[in-house]
């Protein structure tokens, strides 16, 4: 059986435990899920008619935590990184992430970036052409989602997923 691991980081209160929550249960929950250091679900999805397993770790995005994010670094198959569309700051840390990811993560790593919270329009702060353009200077693909409606977030597994499995 095919396993991989995929961790998210961003910032804290970017969604990285709600796009989790979404994509494994179809849950959302308006408050805060607290992420104490690393904590992973298992989810099966299948590709091309066969089945693999998507392990899903949540990292939260404190200093405190740092250390043991990057020793999940070195064994990630995928990297997730969000930020939150309605959150400049959030969007400004995207470079130290890239740069902590691509430090830490082994070669052949997919990346991703998600601007996540897009079901909030008027909120928003960090238009799609920013997030692009960013994710586009890294040589990643770029995925908007919305942990609360689900727009977007099956999308981004499942190209992590097929990317993988294909190889
Ligand atoms: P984390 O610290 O990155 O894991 O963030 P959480 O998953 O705990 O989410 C932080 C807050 O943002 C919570 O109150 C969530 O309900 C909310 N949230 C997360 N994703 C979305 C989203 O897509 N849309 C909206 N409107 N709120 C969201």
């Amino acid at each position: 059986e095919e396993v991989y691991k995929i961790l998210l980081v961003g910032e804290s209160g970017v969604g990285k435990s709600a796009i989790l929550l979404r994509f494994a249960d179809d849950m959302f929950s308006e408050g805060f899920v607290t992420t104490v250091g690393i904590d992973f679900k298992n989810k099966d999805v299948k590709v091309d008619g066969k089945l693999i397993t998507l392990q899903l770790w949540d990292s939260a995005g404190q200093e405190r935590f740092k250390t043991i994010v990057k020793s999940y670094f070195r064994s990630a198959d995928a990297v997730i990184l969000a930020y939150d569309v309605t959150d400049e700051k959030s969007f400004k840390r995207v470079e130290y992430w890239i740069s902590s990811i691509e430090r830490g993560s082994p070669e052949g790593c997919v990346k991703v970036i998600v601007g996540n919270k897009c079901d909030l329009k008027l909120r928003r702060v960090v238009t799609s052409d920013r997030g692009e353009a960013c994710a586009g200077s890294h040589s990643c693909p770029y995925f908007e989602t919305s942990a609360k409606t689900g727009v977007g977030v099956n999308k981004v597994f499942m190209y992590i997923a097929e990317k993988l499995s294909r190889g």
